[in-house]
C-alpha cells in the first residue's frame, strides 16, 4: 500500500491547550500540531508564531482575550515555514502593528516564501483548509540584523516593553533554518523556540542546517530555562523537562545527520540511505506524531548536508511529490 503524502491523510482534530506557565507568558499547544506562544504585557500582548491561517489564528486570538483586552501589537515570525506565518493578517485588526523577524528569514521569505506556501499547503491540508483566507506572503516590518556567521555577524537582539514584561529576542544560532528566532522572558525563564525545540513530535529539518543545529540547542541550554514552548509537543515546565526537550531534539538532529554521513561515505543512494536511516530513527521515534511525515523530507536532507550541499535546496509541491514517490517501497 501506497502511504498517503506527508500529512495528507491526518485529518483528525487535535485538543488544543491554552495555559499559563508564568505571571505573563502562556502556551498553545494542540497535541504535535504547530505551537504559538502568548507574553501578556500591562500595554500590549506579543504572540510568537501566527499560526497557519487568519481562520485559525482568530481561535488563537480568542483565547488570549479570555486573559487580556491589550492590543495584540507584535507578531513574533519564528522562522519563515508557511504553517506558523500565513495566519499573521488576523492579528492586524486586533492592534497588530509589527511582523518581527530576523534577517535571516526575511531573506528566506524573498528566496523561497512562495514555493514554501504551495508546498506546505499540500502537505498540510488539515491545518490549511481555510486556505482561502490567506491573503499571501506574510512580509515582516520590523527586522533584526545580523546573525548570518558567513558574513561574521553577531546576531542582533531586540528587547520589547510589553509593559511589565521584557521579552528578549534574537537568533541563537542556525538550526531549523537559517533564520530562527527565539524568544526571551529572562525575569520569568520563559523560553519560546519556535521549531528548533521539538518534543515527542517529528522534529522536520527539510530546511535545516543539521551541522550546526546541535550548538545552537546548547546555546539555549545555557539560559537555563525553567519553561519552554517547543515547536511542537507539550509546553515543558521545569528545569528537567526543558532539558529533557533539548536532548530529544538533539538526538533526532545527531542521528538523522550521523546516519546521512554513513550513507555518503558508503555511496549509497537515496532510497538506501533511507532504509539505513530508519534502522536508527525508528525504534527509538517511529511512534511520534508526523514521524512518517518528516522522515522522508529529514533524510533528504541530512543526505544532501551530508555531500556538501550547504543551502537546503528549495522544496517545490512538484519536488515534494517526486522525493516521495522515490522513496516509499
Ligand atoms: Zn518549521
Amino acid at each position: 500500500m501506497t502511504k498517503a503524502f506527508a500529512s495528507q491523510a491526518d485529518l483528525a482534530d487535535r485538543k488544543i491547550t491554552f495555559e499559563q506557565l508564568s505571571p505573563h507568558c502562556w502556551a498553545y499547544t494542540a497535541e504535535g500540531d504547530p505551537n504559538s506562544g502568548v507574553i501578556v504585557g500591562e500595554r500590549f500582548v506579543m504572540v510568537s508564531d501566527a499560526t497557519a491561517t487568519p481562520a485559525m489564528a482568530r481561535d488563537l486570538i480568542a483565547r488570549i482575550r479570555t486573559v487580556s483586552d491589550k492590543p495584540i501589537k507584535y507578531v513574533l515570525l519564528t522562522h519563515y515555514h508557511a504553517v506558523r506565518v500565513l495566519g499573521a493578517s488576523a492579528y492586524f485588526a486586533e492592534g497588530a502593528s509589527e511582523i518581527v523577524a530576523s534577517q535571516g528569514t526575511y531573506e528566506l521569505i524573498g528566496e523561497r516564501g512562495k514555493e514554501d506556501m504551495q508546498s506546505e499547503m499540500e502537505r498540510f491540508p488539515r491545518l490549511f483548509r481555510n486556505a482561502e483566507t490567506v491573503p499571501g506572503l506574510t512580509w515582516p516590518t520590523l527586522v533584526i540584523g545580523g546573525g548570518d556567521p558567513t558574513r561574521g555577524e553577531k546576531p542582533g537582539r531586540l528587547t520589547v516593553d510589553l509593559g511589565g514584561v521584557k521579552v528578549q529576542v534574537w537568533s541563537p544560532g542556525w538550526g531549523h533554518t537559517r533564520g530562527d528566532t527565539i524568544a526571551w522572558v529572562e525575569e520569568e525563564k520563559v523560553l519560546f523556540s519556535g521549531d528548533l525545540v521539538e518534543y515527542n513530535a517529528g522534529v522536520y529539518t527539510g530546511d535545516a542546517h543539521l551541522e550546526e543545529w546541535p550548538a545552537t540547542l546548547e546555546a539555549l541550554r545555557a539560559l537555563g530555562a525553567q519553561a519552554l514552548v517547543p515547536g511542537r509537543g507539550e509546553a515543558m515546565q521545569g528545569a528537567a523537562a526543558v532539558n529533557q526537550a533539548l536532548d530529544y531534539t538533539k538526538r533526532w538532529v545527531e542521528t538523522l545527520f550521523r546516519c546521512g554521513k554513513e550513507a555518503a561515505a558508503s555511496n549509497m543512494d537515496l532510497k538506501a540511505a533511507m532504509a539505513h536511516t530508519r534502522k536508527a530513527m525508528d525504534p527509538v521515534f517511529g511512534n511520534v506524531f508526523i514521524y512518517e511525515h518528516c522522515l522522508p523530507f529529514d533524510v533528504s536532507r541530512a543526505y544532501d548536508e551530508a555531500r556538501g550541499v550547504k543551502n537546503p535546496r528549495i522544496w517545490t509541491a512538484e519536488r515534494d511529490k517526486e522525493m516521495w514517490a522515490a522513496l516509499q517501497e
